[in-house]
């Protein structure tokens, strides 16, 4: 089990991680999601012992790593450009580094034959890396990365380089060869869709701190606030004021008002953040939430339909641009989000 403790860095006086745990346990993909810049590979290269915390610990099976170096961790990297040798086979580029450990040779080709295995490789040993398709180089990489058998793994936007239809599908693959080496894996991505499909858990790293550490369903189900909701591009965040009727809790906003059930306190008059889920709402006659449509596109089997006012929502059918329509917000498409401004006050 890999274990970190209260690990922060600054970068020329300004705090880059601030008091960042997190632990990853056997077995465990571990997705760490943040925006580009957020810290994401300095805090891998600080796990893998190539540069030190200002302060904190990384802790392997209970055992403090400082005074590890970096080759004697025993973790895996894999980079977003693979860093293969060009000129040389896939053989030989997933044997480099057992080579370099001075393995037997019979030791070096049957580590090389299961790591080519483990990503569906088998039968590409003699190909040039140069001649391999984008995915495939990655998948060297990998299977690079786990011939030495590796006790953590570590990849870092690994599909960067990809187009989006390629990315899609090795998502699914990845995932499955993760699993299947059993070897627990800390994923770095700065897309939440690819998080998402990775994870057994997703990290939000969030101006130097884990904001939100969960499984993709409850981080889906339950944003922990407007900024969370933003970035994960959960739906609609519209302010709004609360206002109480006897009890029930209204939201106004420019959208409408709204009622809803939520599980905190809140005070009359307190601004609070509204997240409207795409999904959540119905055509409907009596519907509180009416706008004029601004542009009306096809997505998948349904239709994404944007209002003037910004707000965007899925709905079966198309109505006409430049037309109003009302909608009914479901109970289940709207939820209360913490104000970013209001840590604490909100829900
Ligand atoms: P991410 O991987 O999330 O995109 P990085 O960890 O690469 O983020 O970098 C975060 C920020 O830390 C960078 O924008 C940069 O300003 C700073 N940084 C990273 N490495 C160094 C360094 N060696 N020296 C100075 N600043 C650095
Ligand atoms: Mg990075």
């Amino acid at each position: 089990m890999l274990q970190l403790l209260d690990i922060s860095k600054d970068y020329e006086n300004k705090p880059l991680l601030r008091g960042i745990s997190f632990t990853v346990t056997a077995n465990e993909t571990v997705c760490l999601l943040g925006a580009s810049g957020s810290g994401k590979s300095t805090l891998l290269r600080i796990i893998a012992g190539l540069e030190p915390p200002d302060q904190g610990t990384v802790r392997w099976e209970e055992r403090d790593l400082a005074s590890v170096p970096a080759h004697l961790r025993n973790f895996g990297l894999v980079f977003q450009d693979y860093a293969l040798f060009p000129h040389l086979s896939v053989f030989e580029n997933i044997a480099f580094g057992l080579r370099m450990q001075n393995l037997p040779r019979p030791e070096i080709e049957q580590r090389v034959r299961e790591a080519v295995a483990q990503v569906n490789l088998t039968g590409f040993e003699k190909r040039g890396v140069s001649d391999l398709s984008g995915g495939e180089q990655q998948r060297v990489a990998l299977a690079r990365a786990l011939a030495p058998r590796p006790r953590l793994l570590m990849l870092d936007e690994p599909l960067g380089a990809l187009d989006r239809a390629l990315r899609e599908r090795l998502q699914g693959e990845l995932r499955g060869i993760l699993h299947a080496t059993g070897v627990p894996a800390i994923y770095v991505t700065h897309d939440q869709e690819e998080a998402f499909a990775i994870a057994d858990r997703v990290l939000l790293l969030h101006e130097g701190e884990i904001v939100r550490d969960g499984s993709p369903a409850e981080v889906w189900n339950e944003p922990g606030s407007a900024w969370e909701a933003r970035f994960l591009g959960l739906g609609n965040v519209v302010e709004g004021v609360v206002r109480f009727e006897v009890g029930k809790l209204k939201v106004e906003t420019s959208a409408g008002v709204f009622e809803l059930g939520c599980r905190h306190a809140h005070r009359a008059g307190e601004k609070v953040n509204l997240l409207l889920r795409p999904s959540g709402v119905r055509l409907a006659a009596d519907g509180n939430l009416r706008g004029v449509v601004a542009d009306v596109l096809f997505h998948q089997d349904q239709f994404k339909v944007t209002l003037e006012s910004g707000l965007y929502f899925y709905l079966p059918e198309a109505p006409p641009v430049g037309g109003e329509i009302r909608l009914r917000v479901l109970q289940s498409g709207i939820q209360c989000l913490a104000n970013d401004d209001f840590i604490g006050l909100g829900c």
